[in-house]
């Protein structure tokens, strides 16, 4: 994939003399019929130019032969799993690189206003706050910290500067677990200018394997970051356990100040710095979802005098 195109591969299907190919935007299916022409190919590859960059796209085949009695057309290649299945069924085109900063920076203190406000050039610290049933789960919270140990050191190497810090595992607060009641009015636990804070609460409070909890500047695994089975039984999910590490990125960058790029009501009212697409929907292992516009745009949000960008 690239900024304008996508090249798509599949499987041969038998007696096939070619392959139809249809391309559109994934959160805009216009139906059957309505998707513009498709594209015919030969080969169980194609290469689509000319599309939106920055854009999920949704790719569907059918297998069509020529036979002596004329043209048979197989069937659609299955759509209904797009939406459910939108890691597998759906490839993205990537957006043009952040250069020069415009107003990522208030953006993002829209969002999520005290760490744009704390800023100073030092690098804040992620601590895992050891929440988390250790029976089932034994040193899972130094597990998830290795990665953000590798997204620091990548955002280092993009842009000349550290933004972020692992830090340590952390005792959970004096009353934890807190009662529903806590729960639903619970103050943040005490927290240090410029920490990041992960824990894990043992009820889904908003999102489902994770969520952002931006006054508290922390973040949140869900119980089904661990029903899912990744935390507990790395191989009941094919991936899940890299997954995992993209939770972790993702409720990370909400902190830092970014937001879903399908939240376009948001978007438009100058609230959020939209994330990439693979940073969205978790796509890629290790720190591999976060893409290089996720690291020029936190650049912009939190800049560096000795690292001025133009
Ligand atoms: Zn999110």
């Amino acid at each position: 994939m690239g900024e304008t195109f996508i090249v798509w591969e599949w499987n041969a299907v038998n007696f096939a003399t070619g392959y139809e190919v249809s391309t559109f935007p994934f959160y805009e299916d216009p139906g059957p019929g309505k998707r513009g022409e498709a594209v015919f190919s030969e080969t169980t590859s194609v290469r689509v130019e000319g599309l939106p960059p920055d854009t999920g796209m949704a790719v569907i085949v059918r297998a069509v032969a020529e036979t002596a009695t004329g043209r048979v057309e197989g069937p659609w290649s299955n759509q209904s799993a797009l939406l459910a299945h939108r890691r597998a069924h759906a490839v993205y085109t990537l957006r043009a690189e952040v250069l020069i900063c415009s107003d990522e920076r208030e953006r993002a203190g829209n969002f999520s206003r005290l760490l744009v406000h704390e800023w100073d050039g030092t690098p804040f610290r992620v601590d895992m706050v050891d929440t988390f049933p250790d029976e089932a789960m034994p040193r899972i919270a130094e597990r998830l910290l290795e990665p953000v140990e590798d997204l620091a050191d990548r955002i280092e190497d993009q842009l000349g500067y550290r933004i972020l810090e692992g830090g340590e595992v952390l005792p959970p607060p004096p009353g934890w677990p807190p009662t529903e009641r806590q729960l639903s009015e619970w103050r943040c636990p005490p927290r240090e200018p410029g920490q990041i804070q992960g824990l894990y609460v043992d009820r889904s409070v908003g999102g489902t394997d994770g969520s952002a909890w931006l006054p508290c500047v922390a973040f949140r695994y869900h119980p089904a970051a661990v029903t899912n089975g990744g935390l507990v039984n790395p191989g009941a999910r094919t991936g899940y356990d890299a997954f995992v590490d993209g939770v972790t990125f993702h409720e990370i960058f909400h902190v830092l100040g970014f937001t879903h790029p399908e939240d376009v009501e948001m978007l438009s009212r100058g609230i959020g710095v939209p994330m990439s697409y693979p940073l969205r929907w978790t796509l890629y292992p290790d720190a591999d979802s976060v893409f290089r516009q996720d690291i020029d745009a936190l650049g912009c949000v939190f800049p560096h005098p000795d690292f001025p960008r133009e």
